[in-house]
């Protein structure tokens, strides 16, 4: 069966989990006047994400989830209103920030532009329109097809946000795929933006784990709500040095999902009858289109599954998403070609 149901269905490999056996840990929710805790491992995480992103400060979260909703509830207050992309993971998947008897904040949806991309001229007329307190991004962006933001439009969007003294945050859930499409380093992406999240836990192949980045006095604060939220995790250390190994020896390696997504899409390009296939493919992620296909999402996941190829239905019954990941090859990306190829030919 070849799985591309996520990417966070990566296993950890043995090395990966000896490091747990080695990993120094302590109670992370003992904390000294910085607010750092004692977990010698989860320190050592903390400040290599930082670096790695150009942040001053990073902060172990259990999920992309909870780090998002801390990252936004630290910059706003209950009733403010957010800027969020139309089809943003934390608009849609995500649950407390918007709620309205929870988070209490406002959306403000902007739109993708032609290239995929929010459109600084839009959110400009957006803040200026609803006084919004903070702009949010995602980049990669997983709904439309992980579509990057190139960093031109990461620093158009800078110069709106200054000029309405916004800050913003970026869900960088798949940061590091970013960086690679966009041939450049975390770091330059992250410059635009005052905070961003990344996973550990999906493509870079730690078990469990994100970590939200920013400054000393933002990362006080969001630690304190982390712990407010129930989110200390004591000798996370466990966690933190599988997560620590991921950032060393699982991120070059992005480019082969990458290469397998689109590896895909090219066998697939011109050749399918029925379905229809997202324009480009920039990161590991390959949406289809089944609107004119005859077939809904379940039926056709159903019938893949039946070949041996595990898709799911994504957003709703008419877009199928495959994720590469690592442990996918290049054998199996073979096999899902071929087997949406035959497919595609009985519709
Ligand atoms: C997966 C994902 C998240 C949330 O991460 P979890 O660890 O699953 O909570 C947030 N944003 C995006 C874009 C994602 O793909």
């Amino acid at each position: 069966m070849v799985d591309l149901r996520s990417d966070t269905l990566t296993m950890p490999d043995y090395p990966m989990l000896e490091t747990i056996l080695t990993a120094r840990l302590g109670d992370d929710g003992r904390t000294d006047a910085k607010g750092r805790g004692e977990d010698p491992t989860i320190n050592r995480l903390e400040d290599m994400a930082a670096a790695l992103v150009g942040k001053e400060a990073a902060i172990l979260m259990p999920t992309g989830t909870f780090g998002n909703t801390i990252a936004v509830m630290t910059h706003c207050h209950a009733g403010q209103t957010v800027l969020v992309d139309e089809e943003q993971h934390m608009l849609l998947t995500e649950k407390f920030a918007f709620e309205q008897d929870l988070g209490r904040l406002t959306p403000v949806c902007y739109h993708q532009d032609s290239r995929h991309m929010p459109d600084p001229d839009e959110l400009d007329k957006l803040l200026t329109e609803s006084g919004a307190s903070l702009i949010c991004l995602e980049n990669s962006h997983n709904f439309s097809g992980g579509y990057c933001i190139d960093l031109p439009t990461m620093a158009a969007i800078r110069k709106v946000a200054d000029r309405h003294g916004v800050p913003i945050h970026m869900d960088g859930a798949r940061l590091f795929h970013a960086a690679a499409h966009l041939h450049t380093t975390v770091k330059q992406v992250c410059q635009y933006v005052d905070t961003v999240m990344f996973c550990v836990s999906k493509g870079l192949g730690a078990p469990v784990g994100s970590l939200l980045c920013g400054t000393e006095a933002f990362c006080a604060k969001a630690r304190a709500n982390r712990k407010l939220f129930g989110g200390v995790m004591r000798q996370a250390g466990v966690v933190a040095a599988p997560a620590i190994y991921a950032l060393e020896h699982n991120v070059e390696r992005l480019t082969e999902d990458i290469e397998n997504a689109q590896y895909v899409h090219q066998q697939l390009s011109g050749k399918l009858h029925k379905v229809r296939l997202q324009e480009e493919v920039q990161t590991n992620i390959l949406m289809l289109n089944l609107t004119d296909a005859g077939i809904l999402a379940d039926e056709f996941c159903k019938r893949a599954k039946e070949r041996g190829l595990l898709i799911r239905p994504i957003r709703n019954q008419y877009r199928v998403r495959l994720v590469f990941y690592k442990g996918i090859t290049r054998k199996d990306a073979e096999e899902a070609a071929a087997i949406l190829l035959a497919l595609d030919s009985e519709l």
